[in-house]
């Protein structure tokens, strides 16, 4: 019901519905190819986000890793060097100095003997108790293992956040003597940020480095290293496969796209991470793109559709409304001026022709039998009038001759109402005789009849009216007789400009003929 009111409403024609159906055609397409474009975009994006943030991570593990390796081995040359002179202070201290000042590597250096006392200590700044035993992570590690340590982030005397590397120091005969340890003050400059904070600006990356309790060792929220991190949906799978890539949610609950790589000598693995978002706003910007440059090209093909919808449409249109102007007389030339470029105009202009020409036959017989007096084939009053109305509309000048037979009612009273009809033929064959093909002859009433001819001289209507009264009055009736007529003439527009005046005038003079003994002209 509804569908038929809108259809109603939006009174639909051939054209509107090509139209219709383009701006849907054109407008799913658009939309699919949209979202085709979006979801491989997306993907593409998603996929290069996912390699590049693993072969950055990949990168600087090998970077960490190399240098972590540089720096065991430099505690570990010092380590079997001092194992030979480990009771000598200056010793000591030159090697602590060494480690602390030759290189960027360590914040601070220590030598602890088997007991946690510390021996040396670079730099002198951190004042360090030499009479204490120390019980930090790092001291007890080393201690305890009597091997090389790398310790994860801690708090250390002097309330720095650190990592500890270390390395045993033993004599000659392998007695265990203590060790050599180095810090890395994880919220300081050190060694390990400054490879880490290296900017490559791939859309809002960001690496985090952690140790193998997923305790944060680098962060580039400082206040974050040292925590442990818990909610992050990709850590079994980081801490499982050491190197990948994978699609995760953080801790802070955002979804990032992340690539991590393991540094084997600290157990550490290194997470380049980038948020989602900040990536899909990416393809959301190379989608309007795309939207605004292919947004040119349907305008284009829709102002083509549009313009061939017209093509179409139009001749079936024009037919269309031929088609309730049958009975006009310019329909048929229109109808032929009508270009039948493809099948179905060329078929339905043939049979609209076909109908229009059997309608306007239809239409002359009609205005035959209502324009024509069926006795005497002569026109009736309105047939008359559209003589009238033609000759005053062209100005073309003609005489009025009004006729009336003579004693009618005789005849008909004396030899029967069909023998008057008779003569009413007679009478009218004869009028049509003598007057031309171009006047008009009508009979208005019972015997009364009128012949409008066309003349632009005043005087001949006369001579016409006489030539007419003659030819009746010497015409024998069979059974009858003879029969005369009266006539009255008049001329438009010299006899009056008013057509019912000179109507009138023809009317008078008529009478004027009866009352003056009948059987003649008046003018
Ligand atoms: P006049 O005109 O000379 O004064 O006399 P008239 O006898 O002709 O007079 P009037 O015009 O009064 O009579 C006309 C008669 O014509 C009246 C009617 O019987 C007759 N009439 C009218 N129409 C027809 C018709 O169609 N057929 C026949 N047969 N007679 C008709
Ligand atoms: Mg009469
Ligand atoms: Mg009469």
């Amino acid at each position: 019901m509804i569908f038929k009111q809108l259809i109603h409403l939006l009174q639909l024609n051939l054209r509107k519905l090509i139209l219709f159906l383009a701006i849907f055609s054109v407008l799913s397409l658009f939309a699919i190819s949209l979202l085709v474009n979006y979801y491989i975009q997306k993907n593409q994006l998603i996929n290069n986000s996912l390699s590049v943030n693993m072969e950055y991570a990949s990168k600087i593990a090998n970077g960490a890793n190399s240098h972590f390796k540089t720096m065991l081995k430099e505690l570990d040359y010092s380590a079997k060097h001092l194992g030979q002179s480990f009771d000598n202070e200056k010793v000591l201290q030159a090697e602590v100095d060494r480690l602390k000042f030759q290189s960027d590597y360590f914040n601070s250096v220590i030598i602890s003997d088997r007991n946690g006392n510390i021996r040396s200590f670079a730099p002198e700044q951190l004042k360090l108790n030499k009479q204490v035993t120390n019980h930090t992570l790092g001291f007890e590690m080393s201690l305890k293992n009597q091997a090389t340590v790398v310790t994860p982030p801690y708090y250390s005397i002097t309330k720095n956040l650190i990592v500890f590397l270390s390395q045993p120091i033993f004599d000659q005969n392998h007695q265990y003597l203590g060790f050599i340890g180095a810090a890395i003050y994880l919220k300081k400059d050190n060694i390990l940020n400054e490879l880490l904070t290296m900017k490559y600006g791939y859309k809002n990356s960001y690496m985090y480095v952690l140790d193998s309790n997923q305790h944060i060792v680098f962060h580039p929220d400082e206040k974050r290293i040292g925590s442990l991190i818990t909610q992050n949906t990709g850590l079994n799978t980081m801490v499982k496969e050491k190197n990948g890539k994978i699609h995760l949610t953080n801790s802070l609950g955002e979804d990032d796209l992340a690539g991590f790589a393991h540094i084997p000598t600290t157990n550490w693995i290194v997470v380049s991470q980038q948020p989602t978002h900040e990536l899909l706003a990416q393809a959301s910007s190379i989608i309007l793109k795309i939207i605004a440059g292919m947004l040119f090209f349907y305008i284009f093909i829709f102002f083509i559709v549009w313009r061939i919808s017209y093509l179409i449409s139009a001749p079936l249109a024009q037919l269309a409304k031929m088609a309730s102007h049958l009975n006009a007389s310019t329909t048929e030339h229109k109808i032929k001026e009508i270009d039948p470029w493809y099948y179905e105009v060329l078929k339905f202009k043939l049979s609209l022709l076909l109908s229009s020409q059997q309608f306007k036959q239809k239409i002359s017989e009609l205005n035959f039998y209502v324009n024509t007096d069926p006795l005497t084939g002569f026109y009736n009053r309105r047939g008359m009038e559209l003589f009238l109305d033609e000759f005053i509309k062209s100005e073309t000048h003609f005489f009025v001759i009004s006729l009336d037979i003579d004693h009618f009612k005789k005849v008909n009273d004396v030899y029967g109402h069909e023998n008057g009809d008779q003569v009413l033929k007679i009478v009218a064959e004869k009028i049509k005789n003598y007057s031309r093909d171009i006047d008009a002859c009508c009979r208005i009433g019972g015997e009364e009849f009128i012949i409008l001819a066309p003349n632009s001289d005043s005087s001949t209507g006369a001579i016409v009216a006489e030539r007419i009264r003659q030819a009746i009055a010497n015409t024998v009736v069979p059974e009858i007789g003879k029969l005369t007529v009266s006539i009255g003439v008049a001329h438009w527009p010299h006899s009056a400009r008013d057509i019912k005046r000179v109507f009138k005038i023809a009317d008078e003079r008529l009478y004027e003929a009866k009352a003056q003994g009948r059987d003649q002209v008046k003018y």
